[in-house]
């Protein structure tokens, strides 16, 4: 069976390990924790750059640096994974979502200024597949009000907008890097802080809600408890893995691209007569290759698909269920109109096996996916 993702390592991994374990520095923020931070700064041009032991954990610091108050509410997506909207509900907050467009199957912006309430307090975007959301209006629409944005960026890293890494436009970024995500340590994620003054109170938050990093730059001359926190930190085991992988960050991508731009070309015919849709990435969007899918007409016709690839022995995905629809989320949250172009999408969109290593197997997956499709 081809497997829909196999996590790439790049050979260095075990070598950078060995020298974390040689430095004797076993718990966050050693040496490793700092180059993977200055890379993301570096390469991303945030003010400050925070490793956490995922994405979801950096979405919970994000919603701990918003003070928000029980009932009060953030406008997202619901065609998204579950943190998303989770890391705000452990505050209290309410999740109100709002339809996605049908193009980039991203947060349609047009209809953010509807769900605004007297409640709301910020604006959490995803950057589905690693192509962006509509920054300028999205970011507008938050300055009128005195909205915060966050950004999802978990598929994100490495893909601009309007030049802009993604993760930098809004207040706060989160970044993952999950095994099935482009750069991987496993388990992992990153927070990006445009404005130092959240940074600050982000390192704090961090650290289990003390001083501690400001201590160990002399900048306080005690370290104790001043706010409130948690432990959000990976240890150095972990920052030397993702290190290797951040070393190899360009040619992980380009080699991504090489296969999305494998399916890109092959799926313009079947797009052509009509038996799918294929991916839209707007001109003044870079992506990632995060992520290879294809809209089918129906569900009928999607779960047909994927079964007869299966049969032909490759391993393709369907995901989300909309949040709006699922037990938990009708507890926590509430969705603005019906959402149909969510309701359709998360019924039609398929994802493709893309991981490097792929290309070896690439015209069995092509043959299965025509086969499939004819
Ligand atoms: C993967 C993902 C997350 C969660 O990332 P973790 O690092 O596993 O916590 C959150 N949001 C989106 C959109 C994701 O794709």
């Amino acid at each position: 069976m081809i497997p829909f993702n196999k996590p790439y390592m790049t050979g260095r991994e075990l070598s950078q390990i060995a020298q974390a374990h040689a430095n004797g520095h076993l718990s966050g923020d050693g040496p490793f924790t700092k180059r993977c931070h200055a890379w993301l700064e570096t390469s991303t041009r945030a003010s400050k750059a925070l490793l956490t032991h995922s994405c979801t954990a950096a979405l919970e610091i994000c919603a701990l640096l918003l003070d928000l108050q029980p009932g009060d509410e953030v406008i997202m997506p619901s065609y998204t994974f579950v943190s998303t909207a989770n890391a705000f509900v452990l505050r209290g907050a309410v999740p109100v979502f709002v339809d996605i467009r049908e193009d980039t199957i991203n947060l349609d912006e047009c209809q953010i200024e509807a769900a605004i309430t007297p409640r709301t307090k910020a604006i959490c975007v995803v950057h589905y597949a690693g192509v962006a959301c509509e920054m300028d209006a999205i970011m507008d629409i938050a300055q009128r009000y005195g909205l915060k944005v966050v950004e999802d960026a978990a598929q994100g890293i490495m893909s601009t907008y309007r030049g802009h890494p993604l993760g930098t436009i809004g207040d706060l970024g989160a970044l993952s890097f999950h095994e099935t995500k482009n750069i991987i340590a496993g388990e992992g994620g990153a927070l990006l802080c445009r404005d130092p003054d959240l940074a600050e109170r982000a390192e704090i938050i961090r650290e289990k809600g003390t001083n501690r990093s400001l201590f160990f730059r002399g900048q306080v001359d005690k370290y104790t408890w001043v706010d409130i926190g948690s432990s959000f930190l990976p240890g150095e085991i972990t920052a030397a893995f993702l290190a290797a992988q951040m070393d190899a960050a360009d040619d992980i991508t380009s080699r991504r691209m090489a296969l999305w731009n494998r399916y890109h070309t092959w799926a313009a015919s079947h797009e052509e007569a009509r038996r799918l849709r294929r991916p839209i990435v707007p001109a003044h969007c870079t992506h990632n290759a995060h992520m290879y899918y294809l809209l089918l007409p129906s569900l009928k016709a999607r779960t047909a698909f994927i079964d007869s690839l299966k049969k032909a022995g490759v391993q393709s995905v369907f995901h989300y269920i909309p949040l709006h629809t699922s037990p938990a989320g009708l507890r926590y949250s509430r969705a603005h109109g019906d959402l149909p172009v969510t309701r359709g999408i998360s019924d039609r969109l398929v994802r493709m096996p893309l991981w490097i290593g792929l290309e070896d197997v690439f015209q069995q997956v092509i043959d299965a996916a025509d086969g499939a499709l004819l």
